[in-house]
This record gives structure tokens, C-alpha cells and sequence, in this order.
């Protein structure tokens, strides 16, 4: 198995920012042409999942939707004031799979990846990996 660290700057405190054409340059760069293709953050205050590409208002949408699901202060007990980083994170998941076939990631036509930001902005890390 390959495995590599990507580097993701993100500029805001929560954003869904789009990390395809990262995991595609190290698909290319390698030169794998069919397998699995692991996506894996090693942070707890930001995740990781694919959604549409196409209208930048589904990134909106999501947000809203997750600001009112999990209210960035809400009588939390976590000292260090960011607990809805920490909910939302895991409501995303932190961790993908994609397969890979004629060196190219087999996402659906209107799909991307995020990195999906919610204690920003940070220098994050993503770990990916290949599998045959
Ligand atoms: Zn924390």
C-alpha cells in the first residue's frame, strides 16, 4: 500500500472545500491505474464526504443545515469551546473509499470530495492511501 499526506489550507471557519483534484494528482503522479483509493483525516474537528460539484449552493445548504443541527454553543461541557467542530466531524465521518479504475477515481458525474472544515481556518492534513 502507498500512502501519502496531502496538505489543505482551508480559509474559513467552516467550509466544504473540494479535495478532488488533490487525490487525483496523487493517483496520476503514481500512475495506479485500477484499486481502492483510501481518503482518511487525522483530525477530530473537521471530516470528510463527497457531494454534488456542480451548484456551490449544496456547500451552503450543508452548512446551514449543520449550523442548525448542531449550534456552535449549546451549554457544551468541552472546555475548549469548539464542541460543534467536534459533532460535526463525526456526523461527516472521517474517512472514504473510492474505487479507481483506468487511473481515474469512478465518482458519479456531479460528485466531488470536501474536506469539510468546521474549526478553520487551519492547515489540515489529509492521509491518503492506494490499494490494488
Ligand atoms: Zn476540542
Amino acid at each position: 500500500m502507498i500512502s501519502e499526506l496531502i496538505k489543505v489550507q482551508t480559509g474559513s471557519h467552516s467550509e466544504f472545500n473540494d479535495i478532488t483534484g488533490k487525490i487525483e494528482s496523487f493517483i496520476n503522479k503514481h500512475s495506479f491505474k485500477e484499486g481502492l483509493c483510501h481518503i482518511y483525516i487525522p483530525h477530530t474537528t473537521c471530516g470528510v464526504t463527497i457531494n454534488e460539484n456542480a451548484d456551490p449552493d449544496v456547500k451552503k445548504d450543508m452548512l446551514m443545515e449543520l449550523g442548525k443541527l448542531v449550534p456552535l454553543s449549546d451549554g457544551y461541557r468541552h472546555m475548549e469551546g469548539n464542541s460543534a467542530a467536534h459533532i460535526k466531524s463525526s456526523l461527516m465521518g472521517f474517512s472514504l473509499s473510492v474505487p479507481v479504475l483506468d487511473g481515474h477515481l469512478l465518482l458519479g458525474t456531479w460528485q466531488g470530495i470536501y474536506l469539510c472544515e468546521f474549526d478553520g481556518p487551519r492547515n489540515r492534513t489529509v492521509r491518503v492511501s492506494f490499494r490494488i
